[in-house]
């Protein structure tokens, strides 16, 4: 690089990473105090990439719960430290500060909230549209190459120019190359693994039934990992809520098994194998003259109950009044306690995080100012934070953005 002939730019503040976080701060500071002169540094060619394929192209702003001691629960790590800022800050704030700027959002019934235009290219618009209003510079093709600090500003070099800040934000995501230059700055950063992720399984029971769905709790075996909810069968395997909460609180122990583990899964959710029993029994008597695999049961989809019934060893001929001791158990058995063995994970295409960054221990969460180096903050998925699907991860976004905003302009 050669750094003599780059041009030299002074900014009051300047933000590295075009993305929600890094939007979401630069427009909140230059609103509170339009005086600042503020730079967004981006290393791609576009910006808000992220943003752009959010939620399956829809953006999933964020959820439907209000209260900040019930939203910080959605966070495997930043739990305890998102208390405070959801005091400051929390999705009741991000809904009206979009209605604020033009954007209305809704509620789904599993308490997602979109942009009623069912759109990310909305929320795209409205950033773009605040940026230009408020003089914000986006430099593009931007990539942070250096920091350093002298007594009175920061000296930013990126591929293009070196800049001159009394402040950074850093909201680069999880970025590796970021993350060493904190390290030389004296930050520890907690090793990143991915969340929210799928799991692959090999097995005739779930062969071919790509696209099915049953409400079924899930425990990985020698673990304390558990989760229920609606689990969704895909080509690759296992999905649905259950799976990514499950790869989302186990983000770390399921890497250190090298995404080879086994899971019990209980299609019946919460009836256990002794109530199981006693139901198959009920239904012998009732359905005596019946074929076992012929009407599925328990709600089961049919072609999955066929596949458990099969996995029983329980003939194709198989009527109820014929079904003997060791067939009943063993279809309890698959019903309640089946093992899967997971050889590997997917990507869940419409959300996905990476779990670690930014040791929260080195941040001020009253003001989200670096510990380690003054007038450096932080915003976003750079810091150890990160949650369940459902928008969890944007809210975390926007409150960090937020915060960084009001304590730089004070
Ligand atoms: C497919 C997908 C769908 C998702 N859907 C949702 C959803 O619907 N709801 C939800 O809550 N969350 C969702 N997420 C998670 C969410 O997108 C992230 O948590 C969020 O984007 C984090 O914002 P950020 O600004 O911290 O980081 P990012 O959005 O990653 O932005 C960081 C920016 O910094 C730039 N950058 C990195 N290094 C440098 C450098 N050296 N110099 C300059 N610039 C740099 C990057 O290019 C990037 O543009 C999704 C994630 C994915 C991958």
């Amino acid at each position: 690089m050669q750094k003599k002939n780059l041009l030299n730019s002074k900014y009051n503040i300047i933000i590295i990473g075009g993305g929600a976080a890094g939007f979401f701060t630069a427009i909140n500071i230059v609103e509170k105090n339009p005086n600042l002169k503020v730079a967004i540094l981006e290393r791609g060619k576009s910006v808000l990439e992220k943003v752009r394929i959010s939620g399956g192209g829809r953006c999933n702003v964020t959820h439907a719960c209000f209260v900040p001691n019930d939203l910080v629960k959605f966070y495997p790590r930043g739990e305890r430290e998102l208390k405070g800022p959801f005091n400051q800050f929390c999705s009741g704030d991000t809904v009206e500060w979009f209605e604020k700027h033009g954007v209305e959002l809704k509620i789904e019934d599993d308490g997602r909230m979109f942009p009623v235009s069912n759109s990310s290219q909305t929320i795209i618009d409205c950033f773009q549209d605040a940026v230009k209003k408020l003089k914000i510079d986006v430099l593009t093709n931007h990539s942070v190459q250096e920091l350093y600090r002298t007594e009175s500003h920061w000296k930013i070099t990126s591929t293009q120019e070196v800049f001159t800040c009394e402040k950074i934000v850093m909201a680069s995501g999880s970025n590796p190359k970021i993350w060493e230059l904190l390290e030389t700055l004296g930050h520890d950063i907690i090793e990143p693994v991915p969340s929210l992720f799928t799991f692959n399984i090999k097995d005739p029971r779930i062969k071919d039934l790509m696209g099915l769905s049953a409400v079924a709790s899930v425990r990985v075996k020698k673990s304390k990992l558990q989760a229920s909810g609606p689990l969704l069968i895909t080509h690759w395997g296992l999905s649905g809520p259950g799976i990514l909460r499950l790869s989302a609180w186990g983000a770390r122990e399921l890497a250190d098994k090298k995404y080879q583990f086994a899971i019990q899964v209980n299609w019946l959710n919460e009836i256990t194998f002794e109530e199981a029993i006693d139901l198959l029994k009920e239904i012998k008597a009732a359905l005596a003259k019946k074929i076992v695999g012929k009407y599925a049961q328990f709600k089961l989809p049919k072609r999955l109950w066929e596949n458990l019934v099969r996995a029983a060893d329980i003939s194709e001929e198989t009527k109820w009044a014929d079904l003997n001791k060791k067939q009943t158990t063993a279809l309890a058995e698959q019903l309640t306690n089946a093992e899967f063995q997971v050889y590997g994970k997917s990507t869940f295409k419409e959300e996905f995080v990476t779990a670690g960054g930014i040791d929260l221990k080195e941040v001020n969460f009253k003001t989200m100012e670096s510990k380690v180096a003054p007038n450096l903050y932080f915003a976003g998925e750079i810091l150890n934070i990160d949650a369940i699907t459902g928008g969890f991860n944007f809210q975390n976004a926007w409150t960090g953005g937020f915060i960084v905003a009001d304590n730089i302009v004070k």
